[in-house]
């Protein structure tokens, strides 16, 4: 049987980039999954249709992340559709890039209500709908490690919020057996972050292994932390990052 046959998944940011790869890694590891997206519908419906046109569940709900209503409805509409949550992943994310002197206020307000707010709105929504056992599952940035350059210092800002949220939040739902994770990637060719944008060869040559992640690396990872192996794993901040932080 497959590892998570059985299990509910609910993905904030599953349309496109390492989210999509995530929806469909759970799906086709047994999972139901519904996921959210705010702009890209014709694109989240295809990611749905890919699963469920070989027998897998799956929905894709609008919902935009910096709405906390939203992001509770839409949990609430997955747990209606398929039951009590299993698991959740907190993908979605934004990143824009400017310096200290630059940034303009409401890009550090979009950023910190995506990347760090919908974070603990989507987990304390799904901890009230989840079994014990249940997997909580941050995508954080190895840049809460290190920010070898110059542009990004919100954008770490909000990626280390995570590391002590993950310790906290694992700290409240231990005692259900709900372990909760924070896997820091390092550069994964997305939208967000393309192999060949103007930083890629410069992110190169700070890694260990000198190219981009893939998607699938990280959904594969975020398969195993979601899996009835990885119960002993929480409060933990997890590398996947080409050596990028070492
Ligand atoms: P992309 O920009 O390629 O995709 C982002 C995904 O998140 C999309 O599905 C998007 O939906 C969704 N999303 C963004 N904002 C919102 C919102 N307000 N409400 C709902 N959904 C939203 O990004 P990546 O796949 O590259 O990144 C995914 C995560 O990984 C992010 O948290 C990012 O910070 C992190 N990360 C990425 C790295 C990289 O090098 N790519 C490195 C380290 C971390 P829609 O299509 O509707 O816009």
């Amino acid at each position: 049987t497959l590892s998570l046959q059985g299990k509910v998944a609910f993905v904030q940011g599953g349309s496109r980039g390492i989210g999509a790869a995530i929806v469909k890694r759970l799906a086709r590891d047994g999972a139901a999954v519904a996921f959210t997206y705010v702009a890209s519908a014709d694109r989240a419906d295809a990611v749905a249709s890919e699963i469920t046109a070989v027998g897998g569940k799956a929905i894709a709900i609008k919902a935009d992340s910096a709405d906390a209503a939203a992001v509770q409805r839409a949990v609430r509409q997955a747990v209606n559709s398929f039951g009590n949550l299993d698991i959740l992943v907190n993908n979605a994310g934004v990143f824009t890039l400017g310096s200290t002197e630059e940034l303009a206020l409401e890009d550090l307000d979009r950023m910190l209500a995506v990347n760090v707010r919908s974070v603990f709105v989507a987990s304390q929504e799904a901890a009230r709908h989840m079994n014990d056992g249940g997997r909580i599952i941050h995508i954080g940035s190895t840049n809460a490690e290190r920010v070898p350059f110059g542009g990004a210092a919100v954008y770490a800002m909000s990626k280390s919020a995570l590391v002590g949220l993950t310790k906290g939040m694992a700290r409240d739902l231990g005692p259900r057996g709900i372990t909760v994770n924070n896997v820091q990637p390092g550069p994964v060719d997305t939208e967000m972050n393309p192999d060949d944008g103007d930083f890629a060869e410069q992110l190169k040559q700070l890694m260990a292994i000198g190219r981009y992640g893939k998607d699938e690396e990280i959904a594969s990872f975020v398969a195993y932390l979601a899996g009835p192996q990885a119960g002993y794993i929480t409060g933990a901040s997890l590398s996947i990052d080409g050596g990028f932080s070492a």
